[in-house]
């Protein structure tokens, strides 16, 4: 697939999807794998409420119809049709008059950003509440009010979609995002358009490992998936969080909790030599589903790659990361990055110069940069004298890209012309390790 029909495509599914109401259970979470599944064949499994997950269990299904505040003369100030973001997630059912005074304590605003309606939930203490912007608050007077919230909190089940895409090898590329935020756009739709293209890609695509994709509810969706799943955890080998990767700031990385691992080192490669302003962080086990899969017990490698961090810009989990908060062209990037991870994941391996006593003549094999008409361009000549330096069976491409600092798909590139010319022979291929 073409970029520009991968950003094309990743816009018109964001304009499907922001506008349904997801949590963590509940039709909003399923008509949005159902969209997913347009695009790419993912499998839809719904786990009852009530099944236990490790500590954990599957709570009840929420579903939300519509709700409002009215005033004293009956006008709604306060419309769950206008913005999803208006109801407390997971709010059970509410309908009555009340006062001022008394509604108070279940309105949640931001003085700061008074523009903007905050997101919240309480997915596991029985509440009721509405968000609203600073304004809208500070306009509310004593008096009496009608609240509605027409929710159901009943037994259901908790919905994920899961795509597993097999590949020359069992070893496994996890990748996996979360799905049950409402209307945000940065956090997280941007990680469900990512994860379908690339999705698509990789299934058109050859390729050695298997992939596994996985459209989870973030925490319990990717505790319920790692208990159901925990004979497939020993094939895979890395794995990689996508979220907050649609906004315009620069790239930050989330190393994996063992901080050294070839994951690590394929990703900050991949970040060097895309030239763009990067910033790398320790893991830490707060932020998204990286906790579940780097807790003790489980312990896979899984980094997360975003552009600015949850919680670190200020429209984090509020109605200004909307639409316009999010570009086509910052989506692409971030998918053109975790290309690139996997092109490399793909394509490492350790090779061995067969002529490797003083330098071979390149000339006379059509391998060096003559004149005018260069048969090689001059960076490829000099990636050429790279690897045929240090293919001495204990240094990697990737090793061999990261001390050169040439782009690990030139590299790639003047190896695979190297075994053409009988001067370089695979001696292991990574995926094999
Ligand atoms: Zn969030």
């Amino acid at each position: 697939m073409k970029n520009e029909t991968i950003k094309k495509g990743m816009i018109t599914l964001s304009k499907k999807l922001f506008p349904i109401c997801r949590s963590i259970t509940g039709n909003g979470l399923r008509q949005t794998l159902n969209i997913i599944q347009e695009h790419i064949p993912i499998k839809i499994f719904e786990v009852p409420s009530g099944t236990k997950v490790f500590d954990w269990s599957i709570p009840r299904e929420w579903n939300i119809h519509d709700a409002y505040i009215k005033d004293s003369k009956g006008k709604k100030i306060i419309d769950f049709k206008k913005s999803n973001l208006h109801v407390v997630g997971y709010s059970v059912p509410v309908k009555k008059k009340m006062p001022f005074n008394g509604l108070r304590e279940h309105l949640h605003y931001i003085p700061e950003k008074p523009k903007w309606i905050p997101y919240i939930t309480s997915y596991y203490k029985e509440e009721w509440g509405f968000c609203l912007s600073y304004e809208q608050y500070k306009k509310l007077k004593n008096g009496v009010y009608e609240v509605n919230i027409d929710s159901e909190l009943k037994t259901g089940a908790l919905s994920y979609g899961e795509l597993f895409i097999p590949g020359k090898v069992k070893d496994e590329i996890l990748l996996t995002t979360y799905v049950c935020h409402p209307s945000l756009a940065n956090d997280n739709l941007s990680g469900a358009l990512l994860l379908t293209f690339l999705a698509e890609t990789i299934t058109e695509a050859s390729r050695k490992y298997s992939y596994r994709f996985l459209f989870v509810p973030e925490t319990i969706g990717a505790i319920a998936w790692i208990a159901k799943n925990q004979e497939k955890l020993k094939n895979i080998k890395y794995g990689l969080v996508a979220t907050c990767v649609g906004d315009r700031g620069s790239y930050t990385y989330k190393k994996t909790r063992a901080g050294d691992s070839y994951l690590d080192r394929v990703v900050m490669n991949v970040l060097k030599n895309s030239g763009e302003q990067h910033t790398i962080v320790d893991f830490f086990p707060a932020g998204s589903d990286e906790r579940q899969f780097s807790s003790p017990g489980i312990n896979l490698p899984m980094g997360s790659l975003m552009r600015t961090m949850y919680g670190k810009f200020p429209e984090y989990h509020t109605s200004a990361d909307n639409l316009d908060f999010i570009s086509p062209e910052s989506l692409l990037g971030s998918y053109e990055h975790y290309r690139d991870i996997i092109y490399v994941l793909e394509n490492d391996g350790y090779y061995l110069n067969l002529n490797p006593k003083c330098e071979p003549m390149l000339g006379n094999r059509g391998l060096y940069n003559v004149g005018k008409k260069p048969e090689c361009s001059e960076e490829e000549e000099i990636a050429l004298r790279w690897v045929l330096n240090f293919s001495d069976g204990r240094h990697s491409l990737l090793d061999i890209s990261n001390k050169s600092g040439i782009n690990f798909r030139i590299i790639k590139r003047v190896a695979d012309r190297l075994i053409k010319s009988d001067l370089l022979k695979e001696t292991l291929d990574f995926t094999k390790k």
